[in-house]
C-alpha cells in the first residue's frame, strides 16, 4: 500500500489520509455536489465539496463554488462561518455591509448575521468554510426582512448583481 492510499480504516476515517488536488479545484475521492437541494432555498450555479469531515472533529470544512453570476443563499444561523476565499473576485454581504473580497481575504460570519456571496466580477468564485458539525437550521429572510435589507442602497444593488 502507497503512502497515498493509506487511510485510517478501523478507526472510524475511511477517506485517504492524503487527498490529491486534482485541476479545476477539485479534489481525490470528495464528491463535487450540488450546493443544496434543488428548491430548498434560492441560490445560483454553486457547488459543494466536503473537503473534511472527521468523526474525531467538531468542525466541516467545505468548498463551495460559484461560476461567473452565481450566488449562495442569502441566510442567517445561530453557528458561525470561518470563511477564506479560495479563487477569484466578488462581493459578500455580511450583516448590513457588502465587502469586495478577493483569494486569502478572511470573512467571519457571527451568529444571526445575514451573509451571501456573490460572483459579480466575471469569473468564478471560491471558497472555504468552516462550520461546526451540529448546527442549526439557516433562516432565509421573511419578505419583510427583505425589503428592510434592500432599503439600504448598497444592499440593493448587491441583491440585484
Ligand atoms: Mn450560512
Amino acid at each position: 500500500m502507497s503512502a497515498d492510499t493509506k487511510n485510517a480504516k478501523g478507526s472510524g476515517r475511511e477517506a485517504p489520509l492524503v487527498r490529491r488536488a486534482t485541476p479545476d479545484f477539485r479534489w481525490e475521492s470528495v464528491a463535487h455536489m450540488p450546493y443544496k437541494e434543488e428548491g430548498s432555498a434560492p441560490f445560483k450555479a454553486i457547488s459543494r465539496q466536503i473537503l473534511h469531515s472527521d468523526p474525531d472533529l467538531a468542525g466541516e470544512l467545505r468548498y463551495f463554488e460559484m461560476d461567473a453570476g452565481g450566488y449562495s443563499t442569502l441566510e442567517r444561523h445561530e453557528h458561525v462561518h470561518g470563511v477564506m476565499i479560495f479563487r477569484g473576485h466578488g462581493h459578500c454581504l455580511v450583516g448590513d455591509t457588502v465587502y469586495e473580497v478577493g483569494p486569502h481575504d478572511l470573512v467571519t460570519i457571527p451568529p444571526m448575521t445575514w451573509h451571501q456571496f456573490r460572483a459579480t466580477r466575471g469569473e468564478p468564485l471560491g471558497f472555504l468554510c468552516l462550520v461546526n458539525v451540529r448546527r442549526d437550521k439557516p433562516q432565509l429572510p421573511t419578505e419583510d426582512e427583505l425589503n428592510a435589507l434592500k432599503a439600504d442602497p448598497a444592499i440593493a444593488a448587491f441583491l440585484s448583481r
